[in-house]
């Protein structure tokens, strides 16, 4: 069966065929994935050379092809969904969402018009309710929509604050306003906030990297400091962000404090809770998110702690109008929109749009809220056990999160010393930890992101390092 016709469609028993072997080779990789090394050895050249053999003019077999290609991802990427990844805030995806995603990419739903793909738009819509609902909010008064990621969503955010700050900018451009605005985030929050304000035309120095204090939470005076200072020289605060969750530390912002702060002086309040935005779905755990549900908008990514497959972003937001004045557009080609329905194209960043919600869709009505919240809840303990055993193992944690990211070094090691124990750990291949930078201090990382670690994983680690 190596017709190029196969690339595009096949007849029914060659469509099982293949499948059949697709579901063979993912079988195989989940059965081997705790024994493959974490990190696999390759050079950019070792990768090209293989890669040279496809110049693309003829059609190959598919399931040659197929068996290749999972065998070059078998040795060519880092593990995320290995139960020794420590790492970044990638999970191993879930498999109902890993099902979704093939069901999506099978029926190929068009989000750009809510009539193009109705079914996908109110699921997607359906998703996001019960999201807001568990930030507090009335799941129908929830707006908003999935993403790319939360670089994506924290963009949309910067785009509806500057909207409502400035609603003739959207027209006339920033440089009519009679000042440049400005916007808040703490010193430790995720820095894709610079590549936004690059992207938005407010210039990077439009963002001020509030000091943290000595728990690395942002030090709310300092930002009052700072908003005073900026509108006596004539700058345009307009945006407050709170992170909650760091990406170094997984530290929570004071929420309450910093959303009071926002209403004082008349600035749009952005939860940025990327990754711990997942601790809603626990009742135990929503506590730490509290004045979350006062924000004007939040960002979730699906595709970290509610272990998505990437990528799955969510914008989550109660102002669906000021979204409409931010993305509307109108074009002849486009279908009209009907009545009580959104068009996601004209309320979000993106134009032609996968169905990213499909997949969560999927993986909360299998797991339920409950099932999420238990392992959740699960990975927080184990945040515990880290720290525990690390602290017995003679490491010192710095800035302990409430959350399973565990900082930690030696008192006298320096950035060197620490880069070559995440090194050496990394090249064993036996597991992948990473370090950071704390307020400047250079610290190892791990995260718990995975719900297949154990406590046998926590102990290998610690006896590795
Ligand atoms: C990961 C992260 C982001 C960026 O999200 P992507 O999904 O990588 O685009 C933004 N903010 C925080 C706090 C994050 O942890």
């Amino acid at each position: 069966m190596s017709t190029p016709g196969t690339a595009f469609a096949a007849d029914h028993d060659q469509r099982r065929m293949l499948f059949d072997a697709l579901t063979g080779l993912v079988q195989e990789h989940l059965d081997e994935l705790p024994g493959l090394p974490v990190t696999p050895e390759t050079t950019p050249e070792a990768l090209r050379v293989a890669l040279k053999r496809f110049d693309f003019e003829d059609g190959a077999d598919p399931f040659g092809l197929l068996a290749e290609t999972a065998r070059m991802l078998r040795d060519g990427i880092v593990h995320t969904s290995h139960p020794s990844y420590f790492g970044l805030f990638n999970p191993a995806p879930a498999l109902m969402g890993v099902l979704g995603e093939a069901l999506t990419a099978a029926f190929n739903p068009q989000l750009a018009a809510w009539s193009h793909a109705p079914a996908a738009a109110e699921i997607e819509r359906h998703v996001l309710g019960f999201l807001g609902g568990r930030l507090g909010w009335q799941p129908e008064a929830t707006a908003g929509s999935f993403t790319t990621g939360g670089a994506e969503a924290n963009l949309t955010g910067v785009l509806l604050a500057l909207t409502r700050a400035f609603p003739a900018a959207g027209r006339d451009g920033l440089r009519a306003l009679p000042g440049r605005p400005v916007l808040y985030a703490s010193a430790e929050s995720h820095l894709a906030w610079l590549k936004i304000a690059h992207m938005c035309g407010l210039g990077r120095d439009a963002v001020r990297l509030v000091p943290v204090g000595s728990d690395l939470r942002m030090d709310v005076a300092a930002a009052v400091d700072l908003i005073a200072r900026d509108r006596r020289d004539g700058h345009l605060p307009f945006l407050l962000v709170g992170t909650a969750g760091t990406t170094s530390a997984g530290i929570i912002d004071p929420l309450p404090e910093l959303v009071g702060l926002a209403a004082a002086e008349g600035l749009s309040f952005h939860a940025d809770a990327a990754w711990a935005g997942a601790v809603a779905l626990s009742d135990r755990l929503r506590p730490l998110l509290d004045g979350i549900e006062r924000a004007d908008s939040v960002t979730l990514d699906a595709h970290k702690w509610l272990a998505m497959p990437m990528g799955a972003g969510t914008f989550l937001t109660r102002d669906a109008s000021g979204l409409r004045e931010a993305f509307s557009v109108h074009t002849a080609y486009m279908p009209d929109e009907l009545p009580e329905t959104v068009d996601p194209y004209a309320s979000s960043v993106q134009w032609s749009r996968r169905a990213m919600g499909v997949k969560l869709f999927l993986t909360l009505a299998t797991a339920g809220r409950t099932g999420y919240a238990d392992l959740i809840e699960h990975q927080t303990a184990l945040g515990d056990v880290l720290r525990n055993r690390l602290d017995e193992a003679g490491w010192t944690i710095v800035a302990p999160s409430p959350l399973p990211v565990v900082c930690f070094t030696r008192p006298d090691a320096t950035a060197d010393d620490l880069e070559a124990v995440a090194d050496r750990v990394v090249r064993s291949g036996r597991a992948w930890i990473s370090t950071t930078r704390l307020a400047g201090r250079p610290a190892l990382r791990a995260c718990i992101t995975n719900f297949a670690t154990t406590e046998t994983e926590i102990e290998a680690l610690v006896d590795l390092l």
